[in-house]
């Protein structure tokens, strides 16, 4: 109830719009100077002198601007003597003439205050006015002045949100990251008896659609407690200071209402790296920015709260964000493979009458790349056909339309790659793969994959670290060089041209080798000096240009060398690849059919591949 008063107040000023306003300004202006003064006859100064002369004016007033007086002469059928007006011309001898023919004049200083307070007053503040209004429209909330800074008169919570686990489907390694923090926020109590610790922030990495709100609300669901939702280009606002309220806004009705879980979708929005933007940045976001980590520092996690953020892009995020103590725990949600589909699918099907017989595992076959989001969209689709054909319940048919219909959507979007694609991208990861199967300093290889994750990536190979690095050694740090080249190198040997798809790879893998030569000392030939100072941001790509503190020839010396490791790590890769080329070629075939292939999978691969090679040689 309370909720709708606001709203109906806050649609008051609609009504009464500055339209209005300068509607009705203008009616009463055009009233004045016409309704009120009917059959002004408008005349040149020439013919009033001339009439004048001729003694028809019978008095006239003179104002600084002009000249309005009354003719002998009667308007048409009545006694009123017409009235006239004219512009008034300097002219030093009127009065002279005036006085001689005997016209009653009188002099009149009309002041411009009127047009003054128009001009100078009214329409700046009418068109201030006008300018607010729009951009209250387009970027915030209906709210007037009273409400800035203030929530909008709005609550941000969530209560009893029927969601639970098994509405979430097809992200089963997700969930079980999730397990702890719902067992968490059930019994804080027990936890805190057992001193356990718990993470304060969560966050979801995964492409959009993925079900990272959807995960965030079954959390609450099975937790039973409040869900909060934000959502991270809501915070960035037009005026400074707007945003960072919200966020203390939020968190103290986080704070009363514990244990409960604040969910901050777009993340990356608000958190996007503070030295990212060379022009000056944006002081709001960085505000809010700073504003959240204050508050993720200030509050005790043993109270409850948790917060959720969802990116699609973690590599954008501020390094501050990431933190101990803040985000400092990672799920990544990954794109559904085939059984995940199937058992998306299943949960939305649940909602739709099936035809009998219909089999989910065939249409979850039929949509390699799909999201949940595109599939829940699917199974809508295909009961919308259904009902627009009068049919009872939804076949196979209506599935495979609405796939068509919503594949020439996505094609659109580019998310889905044809089978060249398909081809090169399954070689390129079993390149990955392989290398890092094959060199002695490698983390065990987790997850190949070819469902796209993330922006620009078509592919991944999953390294587990068998344990937290801080020290690596120089063998270990060419191992991970020729991993990254793996990719590459795979696409050349099979089919004799590359992609761009690897340009990242080379990217970070020639990002290693600078670091090898320019602060690790570990180049023979530079020996154990360090060319590098100072703090670099803690993602290699991040915009700050290192000052040199070395001559010209030194940094040409350092290039050399940085070519050196990669075309020695090329080469390496390349004789290890040729050797192997039977086996790459099996993996990627292998990786094409099941699209993705998991540690154990690829173990016992490998081995059949190395026996099947083995008696061909022999
Ligand atoms: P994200 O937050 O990752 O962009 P959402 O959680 O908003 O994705 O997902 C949008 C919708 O797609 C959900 O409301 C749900 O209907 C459907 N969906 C997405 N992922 C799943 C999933 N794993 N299981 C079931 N439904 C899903
Ligand atoms: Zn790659």
């Amino acid at each position: 109830m309370f909720e709708n008063f606001k709203k109906m107040q806050f649609k008051m000023p609609k009504k009464f719009s500055a339209w209005h306003i300068i509607i009705v300004f203008t009616f009463f202006i055009f009233l004045q100077m016409y309704l009120m003064n009917p059959g002004i006859r408008d005349i040149s100064y020439s013919e009033f002198k001339k009439l004048v002369r001729d003694g028809d004016v019978l008095e006239c007033h003179i104002t600084n601007t002009m000249i309005r007086g009354r003719l002998r002469e009667m308007e048409k059928g009545t006694t009123k003597p017409v009235v006239f007006i004219t512009a008034r011309v300097e002219d030093p001898d009127l009065v002279k003439e005036l006085e001689f023919v005997g016209v009653k004049y009188e002099g009149n200083y009309e002041s411009p205050w009127f047009k003054t307070f128009f001009f100078s007053w009214v329409l700046p503040l009418l068109i201030l006015f006008v300018v607010w209004r729009f951009v209250f429209k387009r970027f915030g909330p209906a709210g007037s002045i009273m409400t800035f800074g203030k929530s909008k008169g709005r609550l941000y919570a969530q209560e009893d949100l029927n969601v639970t686990f098994d509405d979430v489907a097809g992200i089963d390694e997700a969930k079980g990251e999730l397990q702890e923090i719902i067992e968490f926020l059930k019994t804080p109590e027990k936890f805190r008896a057992l001193g356990g610790k718990i993470p304060k922030g969560v966050l979801l990495v995964g492409a959009p659609g993925t079900g990272k709100t959807l995960l965030a609300k079954a959390v609450a669901g099975e937790a039973g407690v409040p869900f909060f939702n934000m959502s991270g280009s809501e915070f960035v606002e037009m005026f400074v200071g707007v945003g960072a309220a919200r966020v203390r806004d939020l968190f103290a009705q986080a704070d009363l209402k514990a244990p409960c879980i604040i969910f901050i979708d777009e993340l990356d929005a608000l958190g996007k790296s503070r030295g990212a933007n060379p022009m000056g940045g944006h002081d709001e976001r960085e505000q809010t920015l700073n504003q959240l980590l204050v508050e993720m520092d200030g509050f005790d996690s043993n109270k409850g709260v948790i917060i959720m953020g969802a990116t699609n892009r973690p590599e954008m995020l501020d390094s501050a964000l990431l933190r101990p103590g803040r985000f400092d725990r990672q799920v990544v949600v990954d794109r559904p493979d085939l059984h995940g589909r199937e058992a998306i699918l299943k949960v939305h099907a649940k909602e739709v009458t099936l035809e009998e017989g219909i089999d989910m595992h065939s249409v979850a076959a039929m949509t390699p790349g799909f999201v949940g989001a595109d599939l829940a969209n699917l199974v809508n689709e295909a009961a919308l056909l259904a009902a627009r054909r009068n049919k009872k319940s939804v076949s196979m048919k209506e599935f495979e339309e609405a796939i068509d219909r919503i594949l020439t959507g996505l094609e659109k979007k580019k998310r889905l790659m044809n089978k060249k694609e398909k081809e090169i991208v399954a070689h390129h990861e079993s390149g990955h793969a392989l290398i890092a199967c094959s060199v002695p300093h490698a983390d065990p290889v987790r997850k190949i994959s070819m469902i796209p994750r993330g922006i620009g990536a078509l592919g991944y190979t999953l390294q587990k670290p068998t344990e937290d690095r801080y020290l690596m050694t120089r063998a270990e740090l060419l191992d991970r060089i020729a991993i990254l080249l793996g990719g590459r190198i795979a696409e050349d040997i099979v089919f004799n041209e590359v992609s761009t798809g690897a340009q990242n790879d080379l990217e970070k893998a020639t990002e290693i080798a600078k670091m090898m030569v320019k602060e690790y000392g570990m180049s023979e030939k530079m020996g154990l000096v360090t060319f590098e100072q100072g703090n670099r941001p803690l993602f290699l790509t991040g915009g700050y240009a290192a000052s040199k503190e070395y001559s010209e020839e030194t940094a040409r010396e350092i290039d050399l060398e940085i070519k050196k490791i990669m075309d020695d790590s090329v080469v390496r890769v390349k004789a290890l690849l040729m050797e192997k080329k039977e086996i790459l070629i099996g993996m990627a075939k292998t990786l094409m059919e099941k699209e993705v292939i998991d540690g154990d999978e690829l173990k016992k691969l490998l081995e059949e591949l190395h026996k099947a090679n083995g008696k061909k040689e022999a």
